[in-house]
């Protein structure tokens, strides 16, 4: 048999069915109400295989070198076409077609989606690449389904596979063909309070098909609905402005405008409102947890598209680890020193004072590092380490950044820690406060930043404002994917590039082009696939002059008086090509690999010739700017001031480094500390600049977004949300408080649009 019903399908037919069979084959066992549908199994991929006699050359197509991008895409070609170009047996071809025509009026639309059955391995990447093609009928089904199995070659997959030695030949892949649901309403609801824990159901709701409340792009309606009673304690209704519907035309998803009659209007009755209560407590009673529901209403019926588990916020609720503790309040007696607070959480240990780089393995596990400024190279020994404090540096330096990517509390700018401090000195470091005391804490008074005190998957707050996350290290890439944000808001390559040790020119003079290529595309990759498919923005390089000096080769570096305003960004790329091009060549492999979750964004642009110039370059690698999402950092007045002329010259997105933008505006040079008490993002000429660039962006439909530190502060939150940005970018560690904030605000500006 080619296929089987998901009626019979039972969680433990993972190998028959895959992944996403097994749990839609469960949901319906359970007695509820799953759209219809059949998986043509994983057995069948294998026979089809075996039977046309493809499999060896299809296995060995696939045995190549990993890290040999060449080769990979020709690996990842030669299986597609193998499998593309072979026929479906007849038999196979009817039991799939009898099983279409049978779903529905046998013109049913339905979504036709890859289920391999290594997916649950911990490392799905074994995996293919999930493909999922929807709106789908008879005429394409039979080459959706074969592709779906092609998927399993992709380059990602054939990457990964190779990477860790897991044999292509134990992965099987199934395909999940169900009835598409045109549901009128649909939303998601949450079994327990998300937050509290509490018995109470919690249900959003809007018109039109799920994408928009999933995706965030609607404001939908909300109710609290008390489990004991049943009671709808509260039932929020929202301006819902947008909905999404399948076009009966073409058959495509597409965005609408809500009739107006329709805007205000409460999506759900109290009926199925019960309805949605007794689902929720049977899928929980099943699953014995809490539990997330993607859920439709169709033709008068409740359907539950997904459900996966939630997970409370820890006890004693959210944001306790940055409260007062009072403790440390006392402590101020024996505060022997004062930095900033660059990366929250409370730490003891012995201070270990690196003045070079060769005294970095006398950093033992747990130690504090005590060091003038942090570089690249540090790295490794940051990880081991429970602290660091520097000399120097602000909130946006080195130390700081990879501090708080990697999860370690930090104290910078201190002045004079390597000299205050003596080696082997037991300390303890606050990291919110920016204090450094004398002895140690008891360890139960020590923390960890907050996100380490919160459960792995986070339960996040819908929001119309993406919420994304910034990052500079590709190693920080899994603690910032487990925050649940939507995205890489900033990727910074200059922490990969600078890791290297020497500038780009040298190491290219050195190791060849190619060479550098790979480096980026290893650290870019990294992070690509760990958000796979969110989308990761990443920057070409920006290193000022001065962090190139500290490498070898640095010394060819130009001097300058104030790097800051000197030979940095798109200005140096567009002066001396070469490693730009290179930078370009790196995003193109990306692309060629399949991580279309990509986009480009170009730092430090003045005016639209800037941007014009690096389109040239972009075209010139093979990037079409058409069909990839690009856009620039809006860091300068003049960025700002010029943001027609920006927009006319064809970007997708402008994002606002708050870093650069707030010293350019303010003639505050970020890294001094003698003007740091005036150094104010939130100075009204910083927001004027931004408010105004969000307005004329709205207006040409340009997305906006911050990634500078600014982004993680509750009052640009706020400023942001109300001025209507696309999306903000905050530090890993402050992505939780960020999401919460982004709801607060949008909440209070619906509430204030209904009064
Ligand atoms: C900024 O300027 O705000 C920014 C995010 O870029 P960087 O800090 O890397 O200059
Ligand atoms: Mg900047």
């Amino acid at each position: 048999m080619a296929v089987v019903w998901l009626d019979d399908v039972r969680a433990d037919d993972l190998d028959l069915v895959g992944g996403k069979g097994a749990s839609l084959g469960e949901l319906t066992g359970a007695g509820l109400p799953v759209p219809p549908g059949f998986v043509v199994t994983a057995g069948t991929y294998r026979a089809f295989i075996e039977d046309a006699g493809i499999d060896d050359e299809l296995f060995s197509a696939v045995e190549v070198d990993h890290e040999d991008s060449a080769a990979l895409k020709e690996a990842h070609e030669a299986a597609h076409d193998l499998i593309m170009g072979t026929p479906m047996p007849e038999d196979v071809r009817e039991e799939i077609l009898d099983a279409y025509r049978s779903i529905g009026d046998g013109d049913a639309y339905v979504a036709v989606r890859s289920s391999a059955t290594a997916e649950d391995l911990p490392d799905a990447s074994f995996a293919g690449q999930q493909e999922t093609f929807l709106n789908v009928q008879e005429e394409a089904l039979l080459e959706d389904v074969k592709a779906c199995w092609a998927s399993l070659f992709s380059e990602r997959a054939i990457y990964y596979r190779n990477r860790k030695g897991f044999p292509h030949d134990k992965v099987d892949i199934a395909v999940v063909v169900q009835q598409m649901v045109d549901s009128e309403k649909s939303g998601v609801m949450f079994t327990r309070h998300p937050s509290t824990g509490e018995k109470k159901v919690i249900i959003e709701a809007a018109w039109g098909l799920g994408e928009a409340v999933v995706s965030g792009t609607v404001s939908p309606d909300n109710y609290v609905v008390n489990r004991e009673t049943g009671d709808v304690e509260t039932a929020t209704i929202a301006d819902k402005k947008t909905m999404c519907i399948r076009d009966k035309e073409t058959g495509q998803t597409v965005d609408r405008e809500v009739p107006s009659e329709k805007r205000h209007e409460r999506v759900l009755t109290n009926d199925e409102i019960a309805r949605l209560l007794e689902l929720g407590e049977l899928v929980e009673d099943h699953y014995e947890t809490p539990q997330d529901v993607e859920w439709a209403v169709y033709d008068g019926e409740v359907y539950m598209l997904q459900s996966r588990p939630i997970t409370t916020i820890s006890e004693g609720g959210e944001n306790d680890a940055a409260s007062d503790d009072g403790k440390s309040k006392n402590a101020g007696d024996d505060v022997i020193m004062r930095g900033l607070g660059a990366s929250p959480g409370i730490a003891s240990g012995r201070a270990r004072i690196v003045t070079k780089l060769d005294h970095l393995d006398q950093v033992a596990e747990g130690d504090i590092i005590v060091t003038e400024m942090t570089m690249p190279d540090m790295v490794p020994a940051m990880k081991r380490a429970a602290g660091i404090v520097t000399d120097e540096g602000g909130m946006t330096s080195h130390a700081a950044i990879v501090s708080r990517e990697l999860g370690v509390p930090a104290v910078v700018g201190t002045g004079d820690a390597t000299s205050t401090l003596t080696d082997g000195d037991i300390v303890t470091i606050d990291g919110d406060k920016g204090t450094i005391r004398e002895g140690e804490m008891p360890e139960e008074e020590q923390r960890q930043p907050v996100e380490e005190a919160r459960p792995k998957t986070p339960v996040k707050p819908m929001t119309a404002t993406e919420v994304k996350v910034n990052v500079s290290i590709p190693e920080a890439a899994e603690r910032a994917a487990a925050t649940g944000a939507d995205g890489v808001g900033l990727l910074r390559i200059e922490h990969m590039v600078l890791t290297l040790g020497k500038t780009p020119e040298r190491y290219i003079e050195q190791n060849g082009e190619r060479a550098y290529v790979d480096e980026i595309v290893t650290g870019v990759r990294e992070v690509a696939e760990e958000f796979y498919p969110r989308p990761v923005r990443v920057r070409t390089l920006d290193a000022p002059t001065d962090e190139f000096r500290q490498l070898e080769g640095g010394e060819n570096e130009p001097r300058e008086h104030n790097p800051m305003l000197g030979y940095r960004g798109i200005r140096r790329g567009l002066d001396n090509p070469n490693i730009f091009r290179l930078e370009l060549q790196a995003f193109r492999r990306l692309f060629d690999m399949g991580y279309d979750n990509i986009e480009v964004m170009l730092p430090l642009v003045n005016d639209a010739e800037d941007v014009l110039r690096a389109k040239e370059h972009m075209i010139e690698a093979g990037i079409d700017p058409d069909k990839r999402e690009w856009g620039v950092m809006i860091e300068t007045p003049a960025a700002a001031l010029c943001i027609r002329d920006l927009a006319d010259a064809g970007i997708d997105f402008a994002s606002f480094g708050t870093n650069d933008l707030t010293q350019y505006t303010l003639a505050v040079d970020r890294n001094n500390e003698h003007v740091a008490n005036i150094y104010d993002e939130l100075h009204p000429a910083v927001l004027k600049l931004i408010g105004d660039t969000i307005e004329a962006c709205r207006e040409v439909g340009v997305k906006t977004s911050i990634c500078g530190q600014a982004g993680s502060k509750p009052k640009m939150v706020q400023f942001l949300v109300d001025k209507g940005v696309s999306s903000i970018s905050a530090n890993i560690d402050a992505v939780r408080d960020v999401q919460h904030e982004v709801k607060r605000v949008e909440q209070r500006l619906l509430l204030d649009s209904v009064r």
